[in-house]
């Protein structure tokens, strides 16, 4: 069962546990810096409707922590956004983006919206009315929007071109994820199921246990679960379950991950492939596999269901999957935990070579893509097994968080506490 504890709590709690661990001590003030947002936008906008009557939508901006570079974070689009899981998810961005050392701050937007309830041109008017009302705050060097959940390419070009209409100006870098004709990357779709695939990979060799006879669980199938499954089925593992919101499916003998995407994109749900058994989300979480992969949405997994969690293995693909109480229950199995801000990190890492590339107006090959993400992950994962050896770290997660709030509070202090 989901738990709806408060996510961002849960963000300040795992900034708390990290800090404790921090080979020097961190001032109680800057320890509060670090665990709240510098500003949220908290904004209301009216927008027509096809039928000629108005509505109004609840959307925010948080942008956490600037002191590394330009804030950046995704755009998400569901019904239970709130002012709270924004600010948590735009804290996780500030401490992603320094866990993998891309020169950013993080931030995070949303709208409280069912987008499965509206046209595509009453939400043409209302990603451009979120546009307009952020447009002071966002900007090349300021803050950089991309897609998150129920958010694509179309949104993002739509959020360009407003910001690009109205500043009566150029500039592609202003968001990221933008489909490739309008200056996207190539490899930006398959980013960060390919970063999830990638630390998979390190860990499986990290515990010296081959991938290729690993069984493995998907929870969610959307962008970031559907391309990890691929990506993992192609190092030889088994993919032997996959869910979304409506159900999973299960097969012993392993699914087709590429076939399941078809059928669930001619469907709209992964449940009644053929060969597969249908099963609940909650079974799926608990199937005894060498991996599980929580790629859906956060506190998938709170401290009682963690109990029954018989995976040898997590690596998070969504933000927030685990609640502390479920960390807690890995932490005390010694089952390892590649963390989000590590496992999921390869979409900002293509979106900051998306920016880097609309900032030069040259552009690489997806072969380059893939290849300088790579080098950026498995250095990553490099830096967090050092951590956890050296200074004797209880989980990869503690690792990430030590490892990001060090580089946070190097460039803080290097900037100066002004004004
Ligand atoms: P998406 O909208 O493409 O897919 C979400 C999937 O989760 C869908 O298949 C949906 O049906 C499923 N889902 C929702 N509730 C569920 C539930 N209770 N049980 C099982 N499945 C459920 O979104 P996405 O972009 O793949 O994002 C998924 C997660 O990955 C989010 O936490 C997001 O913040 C994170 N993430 C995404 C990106 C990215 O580049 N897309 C980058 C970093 C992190």
């Amino acid at each position: 069962m989901a738990s709806d504890e408060n996510p961002f709590t849960n963000l300040q709690e795992q900034i708390d546990d990290a800090a404790s661990y921090l080979p020097s001590t961190v001032n109680d003030d800057v320890l509060t810096r670090l665990k709240h947002p510098e500003r949220v936008l908290e904004t209301n906008l009216t927008v027509d409707m096809d039928d000629g009557s108005l509505e109004t939508f609840t959307a925010y901006r948080s942008q956490f922590n600037g002191d590394r570079g330009p804030y950046k974070g995704g755009v998400r689009y569901h019904p239970d956004v709130s002012r709270d899981e924004v600010k948590a998810l735009s804290g996780w961005m500030a401490y992603k983006c320094a866990v993998v050392d891309v020169p950013y701050g993080g931030a995070k937007g949303g709208i409280v919206v069912d987008p499965g309830e509206y046209s595509a041109a009453e939400l043409e008017r209302l990603t451009r009315s979120f546009a307009e009302e952020i447009r002071p705050l966002v900007g090349e060097d300021r803050d950089i929007p991309a897609p998150d959940v129920n958010t694509g390419q179309r949104e993002m070009n739509w959020i360009k071109s407003t910001y690009e209409t109205l500043e009566r100006t150029t500039a592609p870098g202003v968001v990221t994820g933008k489909s490739i004709e309008n200056g996207g990357s190539e490899g930006r779709v398959e980013a960060t199921g390919r970063s999830v695939m990638l630390a998979a990979r390190e860990l499986f060799g990290y515990l010296d246990t081959p991938v290729d006879d690993a069984t493995v669980a998907v929870q969610g199938y959307g962008n970031a679960g559907s391309v990890a499954a691929e990506l993992i089925a192609d190092l030889g593992a088994t993919v032997v379950a996959v869910s979304d919101s409506s159900g999973g499916i299960r097969d012993a003998d392993g699914l087709d991950p590429r076939a399941v995407k078809e059928f669930k994109n001619d469907t709209g749900t992964v449940s009644d492939y053929a060969g597969s058994e249908n099963i609940t989300n909650e079974d799926l979480l608990t199937l005894d596999v060498d991996l599980l992969v929580p790629a859906a949405l956060e506190n998938a997994v709170d401290g009682d269901l963690a109990a029954d969690v018989q995976a040898d293995a997590i690596v998070e693909a969504a933000n927030g999957p685990l609640t502390p109480d479920a960390d807690d229950v890995f932490q005390a199995r010694d089952v390892p935990v590649i963390p989000d801000i590590l496992a999921n990190a390869g979409g900002v890492t293509v979106s900051y070579f998306e920016w880097v590339q609309n900032r030069q107006r040259f552009y690489w090959s997806e072969e380059r893509v893939n290849d300088e993400l790579e080098t950026v992950i498995v250095d990553a994962f490099d830096d967090l097994v050092e951590a956890v050896e050296t200074l004797d770290l209880p989980s990869f997660r503690v690792a990430a968080y030590v490892v990001a709030i060090q580089r946070v509070v190097d460039a803080y202090t290097g900037n100066g506490n002004w004004p």
